[in-house]
């Protein structure tokens, strides 16, 4: 894979894991849990969670990183 950049050849796959959501917080699903224990804690991760797995490619030399 080149590099869109710098041209480099040598480029290295890589991903990233995102948890992304719209307004989840830690503090709501602690205090979820000392309320209901586990189960409360899971209920912090519900409607709006998103996970996120992107793979993509890194350039050695310059560093760049673009789209897989
Ligand atoms: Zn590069």
């Amino acid at each position: 894979m080149k590099c869109p950049k710098c041209g480099n050849d040598y480029c290295k796959m890589s991903s990233d894991t995102k948890i992304s959501g719209k307004d989840y917080s830690i503090g709501r699903g602690i205090c979820g849990e000392m309320l209901f224990g586990p189960a409360g804690f899971a209920c912090g991760f519900t409607d709006n969670r998103n996970i996120n797995v992107d793979a993509y490619w890194i350039c050695e030399k310059c560093g760049y990183r673009f789209k897989a």
